[in-house]
């Protein structure tokens, strides 16, 4: 997508019969983060208040631009295509897309003309009606034994889909991991945080750093570490070599003092 701020302000986000004012402000901020910010309220059970204003956060700009109307068919009238997003999976006439799927759909839809997403009522969501009023419905795959998100939390991930999609990067492929993800057997975070104390401890008898700062070797030698993805008996070899290393400087310093002594 050439330009994602455009196609963004074709994307609008309807809330429906919100019951919570603070949930619009949240919503808000949630839309805001992701670069979207066409708003719209259909017959808010309270209108904005301070609540609002807390949750947005400095996307209160959103909900002042916010038309409000009474229906949802006059909210969309206008849409080339509405998603319906619904916390239930069974139910519902319209077989729901996964959100990657519908935030693709709707940026290509959103090249030509007005694409609104609609969420419902905390307490009950969509009516059969309203979701008759959509040509998709939209679920986010949450555990089926509780499905249903906040408001502002099911917009924020359905607003990263669209944020996704608009960069073209929804379907990325693994990048090629300079750390590779750890395999089996892979050491704990204790095992290797016990690696590196007895790395720097050495480091440190074995006058390594001679005046430098230490940090700077310890991160580079930390990551040169965890690109190995060491296995438990990896770090136990380490550290045999590190308590040898420790031994022979433990002598060493002993036999310099000796022969000062001496
Ligand atoms: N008890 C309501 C839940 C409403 S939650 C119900 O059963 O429908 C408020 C709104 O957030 C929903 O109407 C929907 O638009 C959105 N939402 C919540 N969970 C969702 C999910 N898993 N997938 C898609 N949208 C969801």
């Amino acid at each position: 997508m050439s330009d994602p701020s455009k196609a963004a302000s074709d994307l609008r986000i309807v809330l429906v019969g919100t019951q919570h004012p603070g949930n619009i402000g949240a919503a808000a901020r949630a839309m805001k983060t992701m670069g979207l910010s066409k708003l719209v309220l259909v017959a808010p059970e309270k209108a904005p208040d301070r609540d609002t204003r807390a949750m947005a956060a400095g996307a209160d700009d959103l909900v002042e631009a916010a038309p409000v109307f009474s229906t949802l068919a006059e909210a969309v009238a206008d849409c080339r295509w509405v998603l319906g997003a619904t916390a239930r999976n069974r139910r519902i006439q319209l077989e729901p897309l996964h959100p990657r799927e519908a935030a693709r759909r709707a940026v290509a839809a959103a090249a030509s003309g007005p694409v609104a997403l609609v969420f419902g009522r905390e307490r009950t969501g969509l009516t059969n009606e309203e979701l008759q009023l959509c040509h998709a419905a939209v679920h986010i795959p949450s555990d089926p034994a509780f499905s249903s998100l906040n408001l502002a939390a099911a917009v924020q991930v359905l607003s990263y889909e669209l944020r996704c999609a608009l960069l073209g990067d929804a379907d990325m492929p693994l990048a090629e991991a300079r750390t590779p993800p750890p395999g089996e057997g892979a050491a704990s975070h204790a095992e290797l945080e016990g690696l590196f104390g007895q790395l720097a401890d050495t480091l440190d008898q074995i006058d390594f750093h001679k005046g430098r700062a230490p940090d700077s070797a310890m991160r580079k030698l930390r990551r040169l570490y965890l690109r190995a993805n060491l296995d438990s008996a990896d770090v136990r070899l380490l550290r045999g070599v590190l308590a040898d290393a420790q031994r022979m400087a433990r002598l060493a310093a002993q036999a310099d003092a000796g022969g000062k002594i001496g």
